[in-house]
This record gives structure tokens, C-alpha cells and sequence, in this order.
């Protein structure tokens, strides 16, 4: 292959996937205008990409009360103005702490006009952000963790969501903290993991392998390949790519590697969202990128 868009990336296995947790200058924390990100996706054969917005109304978020429907809106009408038919744009919105906050999320934005609604774990209840290193200080670490486990669990069960984000986010908090992350949790809490999956599967929320451990000190996936092994023998079918893209320089950061991870472990497909429903996309490349 010698065309501009697999020599800027590579190798072209980046190309024909849809990278389903993308941020745009619409969350507080993140700088790239969604119309450009288009671009930067074209440019190398993205089928789609799946837009989130922070939707955070915990006063202890970075992103609190971050979120304007009406600007993100125009955002998205430019993105998809810009893509044409050549790369599919899909909205969605990613919800902090969805089993607490959803009853105001919900009185501020309309579930119905998203593509897909992802929940996330940021902070957990009475003791704070689990992704930076503060929490860290004065605790010990493995309770944070099964605390962490533990609500994840509430949260699958209790809320509205399409797409479970980035599990095994605390890795970057004990990154960061220079504590040890390079252990099993899989091992340690094996019942409220299998239960979180088991949640997942009976309520058709998708699992998110999410790609931004690997750029970071923590040089994993969220969550592991371990437990995306026990997704899969459970029966977990529901599952998709995201970068969780922030800014320059780590755009669509990871892709080809959670692909590979996927193959690895057997999958064959993975999935995006319209209108809140799911479709699957052979992970396999089939002559044209067009998802099905
Ligand atoms: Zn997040
Ligand atoms: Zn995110």
C-alpha cells in the first residue's frame, strides 16, 4: 500500500472502524472542533466516528455543568455537513455518574435525540475523582478499587445507558499516583466483575474497549484483556472501539491495537449506534467501509 493514508498512520488497519468515544471542543476538557476531527477521520478511512459530549452535574467534575445542547448541536451539524456520505458521524453523549445524576441529566437533555447515551464512572460516592492521584493519598488503594467495582455495578444496573465507559479507569488515578497498577482485578474482586458483565449482557449495554491506557504510563486497555476474555466466554457480544480523543496529540490514539486485542481474542464484530439502536461492523475489513 502506498497511499498518503496508510504511510501518515502506519499501516492501514486503523482504517474501517468507528471510533465511538470521540470529544470534541464541546467538553470543557478537550480543544478539537468536531467539523476538524472529521477531517483528521477521512484522512485516515475511519467508516464513522462516534461523537461524546461530557455531560457531568457533579460538582466535583472538571466538566461540571460544561455541557450546552444547542452549541453542541451546530457542532455536530458542521461534522456531518463535512462528512457527506463519506464517513459516518453518530452523536452521543457521555453521562458522569449516570445512577446518580440521571434524573437531572434528564430534565436537561432529551435521551431521544442522541445516537447512543454512554455512562461513566469519574468519581464514586464519598470519596472523589478516581482519575487523578489525590484520591489516592490517604486511602488504601485496593479498597478505592473494590469501591470502585462496586458502584460500577450500581451504575449497569440502575442506569439508562447504551455503553459502559472505559472500565478500569482507576488505573490512571494510580498511574499517576505512582502506586502499583499492574495487578489482577480479575483475581481480587472475580464475583463483582463476572456480576458487572453478567448486568451488562442481560441489559444489552455495551462494552467499551477503550484505547487511552494505552497512551498513557498505565499501557492498558480499559478494561483488560483479561476481562475482556471472561466478556466473551459469558457470551458478551455487544462491544465497541473508542479513543477517547481529547486533543493533539493523541487523536484516534490506539485503534489498530484494540482491533488487534478483539481478533486476538476472538471477536469478530463490533458495534455503533443509531438512534440508540445497535448495528454491528465486521472487524475484518470486506473491500469497502462502509458499515453494515
Ligand atoms: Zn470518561
Ligand atoms: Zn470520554
Amino acid at each position: 500500500m502506498t497511499y498518503a493514508g496508510s504511510v501518515r498512520n502506519s499501516g492501514e488497519e486503523i482504517m474501517f472502524l468507528i471510533d465511538m468515544h470521540v470529544h470534541t471542543d464541546d467538553s470543557p476538557d478537550a480543544d478539537i472542533p468536531a467539523g476538524e476531527l472529521v477531517v483528521r477521520g477521512m484522512d485516515i478511512n475511519l467508516a464513522g466516528i462516534g461523537f461524546v459530549a461530557h455531560v457531568d452535574l457533579n460538582p466535583e467534575d472538571y466538566c461540571y455543568g460544561g455541557f450546552d445542547e444547542s452549541i453542541y448541536n451546530r457542532s455536530i451539524d458542521i461534522a456531518r455537513r463535512e462528512a457527506g456520505d463519506k464517513i459516518l458521524v453518530l452523536k452521543g453523549i457521555e453521562v458522569g455518574e449516570p445512577h446518580i445524576y440521571e434524573e437531572q441529566v434528564k430534565n436537561i437533555v432529551d435521551y431521544s435525540n442522541y445516537d447512543f447515551i454512554t455512562g461513566a464512572l469519574h468519581s464514586l460516592s464519598g470519596i472523589g475523582m478516581v482519575l487523578g492521584s489525590e484520591v489516592y493519598e490517604d486511602e488504601d488503594y485496593l479498597e478505592i478499587v473494590e469501591q470502585y467495582y462496586l458502584e460500577t455495578l450500581q451504575m449497569v444496573e440502575e442506569a439508562d445507558m447504551d455503553i459502559l465507559a472505559h472500565m478500569g479507569l482507576f488505573r490512571r488515578g494510580l498511574a499517576l499516583a505512582g502506586l502499583k497498577h499492574d495487578f489482577n482485578e480479575l483475581e481480587l474482586w472475580t464475583d463483582t466483575i463476572r456480576h458487572i458483565l453478567k448486568v451488562i449482557i442481560d441489559r444489552d449495554i455495551a462494552l467499551e474497549l477503550n484505547t487511552s491506557g494505552l497512551r498513557r504510563k498505565e499501557n492498558t486497555t480499559y478494561p483488560t484483556p483479561e476481562i475482556l476474555v471472561l466478556y466473551k466466554e459469558m457470551g458478551g457480544q455487544l462491544i465497541t472501539v473508542g479513543s477517547d480523543t481529547h486533543r493533539e496529540p493523541y487523536i484516534f490514539y490506539g485503534l489498530s491495537d484494540g482491533r488487534k486485542l478483539l481478533i486476538e481474542k476472538g471477536f469478530r464484530d463490533t458495534n455503533f449506534y443509531i438512534n440508540r439502536e445497535s448495528r454491528k461492523y465486521p472487524l475484518f475489513h470486506q473491500g469497502n467501509n462502509t458499515p453494515i
